[in-house]
């Protein structure tokens, strides 16, 4: 759809919206006009579902049913009172009004799991940690009190208490929405407004009823009545919006998760919500009388194994990234070889492993020939690539037990355990043989004497490269046999 089409969609539902204020004070009028209003909001969804990719038109089809169920309600209600005078719970409008909140469930679960197809145990953990904090406070102050405190039937109390419950199970899951991953795009913002309306209208009505007699005055206030009508109104009219938006198309894209991060707000969610348990006893226990006992031992107990396993994921995570860390600083970016640091470490470690099985081992430095020229002449991504295909080429000729690693620039360097001076010759002539691109290196090579140190074994080696591009390059050098004797002196 065009801008101009939501927006004009908008504007009608809006003016539509004001307008209810005025309606008269006639039962049907005032559901007539609602039924139009919601009825728009139906049709505005599956003009936008229509527009979508078949495969992403699921979602809005749940949304759509529920809000059409919620809305068809709304007439029935009303004549069933008018004509037979049934005000008593449940009316068969009921289960018409409840279908909203499987629907709308349905909806949401289907849309969360498109926009991470893999899952997010993190998530998960948090609002299930919230919801068990609301969920308690719920039970005690909404839902128990209409499941057992009235004077109608079982069946009547059961649809009662469905309400809360409906309200519970669409909060869990717009948070889970909310924290979870995938494009922002408006519809994801009218579509939270939206089932947000539906949960700020059943909580107003909730209040209210709490307030007893002042609450019952409040309720034949005529404009606070419409007003709290107005947002369910609200509610329905924003799912048509967010359907009909041109980012609609991008709801259902798969997202990457977001990062694991505990922002302050979800951290005091979570503080809140961890407390919600013992602050309820601490309140009941200071009125003398704890009724709820059963339900804060429960919640406290969910609570507790949430925090575990969320500690459990969270240290998993930083042991997972510690390792990841870890492999990363030992790794050449270019190349994907070891770097320097990763030699550093390999290489005294080798030698005295060789020490301890009287092992001959040499060690060789690598240096391309003329790469200046190679990037002068080809630019220095083709230099790159030249260092990625090298290395790769001579990985492959050397031995499985060789190790190559990256010194730095166009340097490279070789540990070959198990080898003599001949072995070592061998292996890297084929290496050489196999550098890519018509390029060739120089290489000094040096067998270990047992008893120097990595770094005379390095410079002995380093010694006999620089003998090789001093006699021509494109060849491979034996260092000398013995290892300074006496190390330069130190300035
Ligand atoms: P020689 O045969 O004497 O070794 O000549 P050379 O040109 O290879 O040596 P020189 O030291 O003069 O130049 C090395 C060049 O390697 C210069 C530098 O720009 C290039 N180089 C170093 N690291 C990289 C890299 O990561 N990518 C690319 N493309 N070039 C690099
Ligand atoms: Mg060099
Ligand atoms: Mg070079």
């Amino acid at each position: 759809m065009t801008g101009r089409g939501w927006k004009s969609y908008a504007a009608v539902a809006a003016v539509a919206i004001g307008l209810y204020q005025l309606v008269p004070a006639d039962g049907w009028w005032v559901s007539g006009w609602q039924m139009a209003v919601g009825y728009l909001g139906v049709a505005g969804i599956l003009l936008g579902a229509h527009r979508l990719p078949r495969r992403d038109r699921l979602p809005w089809w749940f949304f759509a049913f529920g809000v059409g169920a919620n809305v068809t309600g709304i007439p029935v209600s009303i004549y069933c009172q008018e004509a037979f005078g049934w005000i008593t719970l449940p009316s068969p409008a009921d289960p018409l009004f409840l279908l909203l909140y499987p629907a709308c469930a349905a909806g949401l679960v289907v849309l969360i799991r498109r926009r991470e197809p893999r899952g997010n145990w993190t998530a998960l953990v948090d609002i299930a940690t919230i919801t068990t904090g609301v969920g308690l406070l719920a039970w005690v102050y909404v839902i128990k009190p209409v499941a057992v405190g009235q004077d109608i039937d079982i069946f009547g109390r059961a649809v009662q208490a469905a309400y809360p419950i409906g309200d519970l199970l669409l909060l869990a899951l717009l948070s889970r929405l909310l924290r979870g991953g995938g494009s922002r795009g408006a519809p994801f913002w009218w579509i939270t407004g939206s089932l947000g309306a539906f949960l700020v209208g059943d909580l107003a009505w909730v209040l209210i009823g709490d307030l007893g007699d002042v609450g019952a005055a409040l309720e034949s206030v005529r404009w606070l009545h419409r007003s709290i009508d107005m947002v369910f109104l609200v509610a329905f009219v924003l799912f048509g919006i967010g359907a009909q938006h041109a980012g609609a198309k991008d709801l259902s894209a798969p997202g990457l998760p977001r990062p694991v991060r505990l922002g302050r707000l979800q951290l005091a969610l979570l503080t809140a919500a961890s407390l919600t348990a013992p602050g309820l006893l601490a309140v009941q226990l200071y009125q003398g009388r704890v009724t709820d006992g059963a339900a804060i031992v429960f919640c406290c107990s969910a609570m507790f194994l949430l925090v575990v396993v969320r500690m459990v994921q969270l240290v998993r995570e930083i042991e997972r990234q510690a390792a990841r860390v870890a492999e990363l600083a030992r790794l050449d970016e270019l190349t994907g070889l070891p770097n320097r640091r990763a030699w550093n470490d390999e290489l005294p470690r080798a030698l005295d492993f060789a020490r301890r099985g009287g092992r001959p081992v040499s060690v060789a430095v690598l240096d391309l020939d003329m790469f200046k020229r190679y990037n002068d002449a080809y630019g220095h991504p083709a230099g790159d690539r030249l260092l990625k295909e090298a290395a790769a080429a001579w990985h492959s000729a050397l031995r499985k037990v060789d190790l190559l690693a990256r010194y730095g620039g166009e340097e490279f360097v070789v540990l070959l355990p198990d080898a003599g001076p001949d072995e070592a010759r061998d292996v890297l002539d084929r290496a050489l043989r196999a550098t890519p691109s018509g390029q060739t290196f120089s290489a000094g090579v040096a067998v270990w004497d047992q008893a120097e140190s990595a770094d005379e074994l390095i410079q002995r080696a380093d010694e006999a490269l620089y003998q090789a591009k001093a006699a021509g390059r494109n060849r491979i050098t034996a260092a000398r046999g013995e290892p300074h004797a006496v190390p330069p002196p130190r300035r």
